[in-house]
């Protein structure tokens, strides 16, 4: 007897504003958490900054991002809710000895943020019934980067979680020389823009399965808000319907964001 297939075959085509990208996909056919969508959306937002780089360094802007600077590293990351639960499972499915290291960083960092009186801030902040304003999100990160406190998956300089990371840390890539990311609130720097923000995709897919609040969760608190809300990651959908809805706040992020840029060059 044949073994049904566990996975749907799908090309999938998408016009950014740094052209278009086509990529395969293959969807599991049975029911899955939202974490399943993940990495598929990653690799979008990916596909897109590699097409954006490839104009910008065509324009002569070259990324100047490299491995062993991690001066953005002292920013507040955003994760969206699908991004937090994925980031606790890969913490879990690491050897044990690596996520001791994890949660002793973790622990670290959390006693550095409550002397700050910073911790109960930013867990009030991605259990809150709606999404904070801009301008509250702008006082909590600049208090933040204040502290130029190391990201607590930073060793060395080096993201220990590289392969598992935020899409935010993923879409920070600047052109301009390193050393003036050292100060980001007193210098500008030159950012080479993300196409696909794919945390804005993945928080307005799950505040659409869930009908709760696009969640907006600190990179810090994250794996703490994972665990409190496990619960909410038991829920599993059709991988097909997954990737239709997903693709839905794709195309919606991209035609929003092309008609913004195209109103902003009409003069
Ligand atoms: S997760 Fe990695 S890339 Fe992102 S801020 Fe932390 S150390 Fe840097």
């Amino acid at each position: 007897m044949m073994t049904p297939p566990t996975t749907e075959h799908f090309e999938i085509a998408l016009n950014t504003s740094a052209g278009q990208i086509t990529t395969a996909v293959e969807v599991p056919t049975g029911f899955v958490p939202v974490t399943a969508i993940v990495p598929l959306i990653r690799r979008f937002g990916e596909e897109a900054q590699a097409l954006e780089v490839a104009h910008s360094t065509d324009a002569s802007k070259t990324p100047s991002c490299h491995k062993g600077c991690a001066a953005c590293c002292r920013m507040l990351v955003p994760l969206s809710a699908p991004e937090a639960f994925a980031l606790g499972e890969w913490v879990r499915s690491r050897p044990t000895d690596q996520q001791e290291r994890i949660v002793a960083r973790l622990v670290e960092a959390k006693t550095q943020l409550l002397s700050q009186g910073l911790w109960e801030r930013l867990s009030e902040l991605c259990n809150a019934p709606e999404q904070p304003k801009d301008d509250v999100l702008e006082v909590m990160n600049r208090e933040y980067y204040a502290l130029r406190l190391p990201c607590p998956f930073l060793e060395e300089e080096v993201c220990t979680i590289y392969e598992a990371r935020p899409a935010a840390c993923r879409e920070l890539l600047v052109s301009s020389p390193p050393e003036r990311c050292d100060d980001l609130i007193n210098n500008s720097v030159d950012p080479i823009s993300a196409p696909i923000l794919v945390s804005t995709v993945l928080g307005l897919l799950w505040q659409e399965l869930t009908k709760s609040p696009t969640r907006l969760i600190p990179l810090p608190v994250a794996l703490d808000w994972a665990k409190g809300h496990e619960q909410e990651n038991q829920q599993t959908w059709r991988g097909v319907e997954l990737l239709d809805r997903a693709l839905d706040k794709t195309w919606r992020f991209l035609s929003q964001s092309m008609s913004r840029s195209n109103q902003g060059s009409v003069k």
